[in-house]
């Protein structure tokens, strides 16, 4: 652990962001990355860390990083060094899972006594979070597709023998194509071979911890987690993606994490109407309560949800395939003439002065305009406000008010 230098302060801050950071000359920034980069505006923040652009200057390549803060100006010494502890072992875990397609790429590290950074590959198109704000929800197909990916990264990290422990929407950055890069691995840890787990430390965030991670912090004489507690975190991932909202949600942070340890969620809302039953068996066998019966990530990747599409490409020939492809066009054009070219079939008034959530069309529009409005209310670490934005039982003042439905 080094020494935290008094004299030195953060480096320089080369952006049109509004940081607050005093400036440090190339010369006094000797972990040596100002020699070698740019810095640019913000991309995001975390605990102990910002991470920015930065232009590398020799091949003019941009990349985002790290800037992580070992100095005991706003924590303690002990803090300090756990953040030195946590960063040593969160690079050691990056370079062990180093070559996966859907891992940030660790490019470069710099050291000095008060900063670490850390050089990652840029995702341009940031969080799934943010992304999730702009569209609401997912079709299944995009679902398919983002959730394929992460089960394969957690197939890949458990094979390994490592744990994410914090994976969520924040943690999750979409490159160009929209293909996902997992990152934050800083609780992150590696099971010693030949064990199952045997964690009992409390990490990860409110909403998508597991129930034994929570229960083992809890009560006494609970057993100790391992790897599963990853899978829960995709259950709920995939949860959101198709509703919107998470699965365990209540106003009182303590009511919320009882739901959990009881895995009490439903599918019974109007938006699970539209959805087929093979996500809704997927979510169903990674949100068990029990670590034991859950599926492990390549069991959910053999699921039939995920299979969809593989089976054409492999099994049959060019020429039946052009068939089915022709068939499939058909079939396209005249779903479009029934659904767009035909005029809509109209909505009775008396049926949306009942419920109007339970229409499609009109949910939708109301689900859209809401998170164009209040979107911004929708913070991170706090997916309780992405929840209650999607509450719309009627409050019995306004009971009163409206008429009985015709
Ligand atoms: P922390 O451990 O402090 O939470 P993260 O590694 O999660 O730090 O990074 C914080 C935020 O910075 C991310 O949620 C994301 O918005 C942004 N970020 C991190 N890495 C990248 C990257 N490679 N490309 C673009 N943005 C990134
Ligand atoms: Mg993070």
């Amino acid at each position: 652990m080094p020494v935290p230098v008094e004299s030195e302060v953060p480096p320089e801050i080369i952006d049109n962001s509004p940081d607050e950071q005093p400036a440090i000359s190339i010369n006094e920034d000797t972990s040596g990355f100002q020699q070698r980069y740019i810095l640019k505006e913000v991309l995001g923040r975390g605990a102990c860390s910002v991470v920015k652009r930065c232009v590398e200057k020799r091949t003019q390549k941009e990349f985002a990083v790290k800037i992580v803060d070992l100095t005991t100006e706003n924590a303690t010494e002990a803090d300090a060094t756990e953040v030195y502890t946590a960063t040593k072992n969160e690079i050691a875990i990056l370079r062990l899972l180093a070559g996966h397609p859907h891992i940030t790429e660790l490019h470069d590290v710099f050291e000095s006594a008060t900063f670490i950074f850390l050089v990652f590959e840029l995702c341009r198109k940031g969080e799934l979070f943010d992304h999730m704000n702009q569209v609401v929800t997912l079709s299944e197909k995009r679902t398919r597709k983002i959730m394929q990916q992460l089960l394969q990264v957690v197939d890949f990290m458990h094979k390994r023998n490592v744990v994410h422990r914090d994976l969520k929407p924040e943690n999750i950055l979409l490159d160009d194509q929209l293909n996902i890069k997992v990152t934050d691995f800083g609780f992150a840890a590696i099971i010693p071979e030949g064990e199952t787990g045997g964690f009992r430390d409390l990490c990860g965030t409110p909403g998508y911890l597991a129930p034994e991670v929570l229960k083992v912090s809890m009560y006494q004489g609970q057993s100790p987690y391992g790897k599963e507690v990853d899978l829960w975190a995709c259950g709920v991932i995939m949860y959101t993606l198709l509703a919107g909202y998470p699965p365990f949600w209540h106003r009182r942070q303590m009511m919320m994490l009882r739901l959990i340890m009881e895995g009490q969620y439903s599918f019974s809302a109007p938006e699970w109407e539209d959805v087929s039953e093979g996500p809704k068996d997927v979510i169903r066998q990674l949100l068990v309560v029990d670590p034991a019966a859950r599926m492990t990530a390549e069991q959910a990747l053999a699921h039939s949800f995920f299979q969809i599409g593989t089976f054409v490409l492999q099994t049959i020939s060019p020429r039946r395939r052009m068939r089915r492809t022709m068939l499939m066009v058909r079939c396209a054009v005249r779903i479009h003439r029934q659904l767009v070219v035909k005029p809509q079939t109209k909505i009775p008034l008396s049926q949306i002065q009942r419920d109007p959530y339970r229409q499609r069309v009109i949910r939708k529009a109301i689900d859209a305009a809401a998170f164009k409005i209040y979107g911004h209310w929708v913070r991170r670490d706090e997916e309780q406000n992405r929840a209650a934005m999607f509450q719309n039982s009627v409050k019995l003042e306004m009971k009163l008010l409206v008429k009985p439905a015709l």
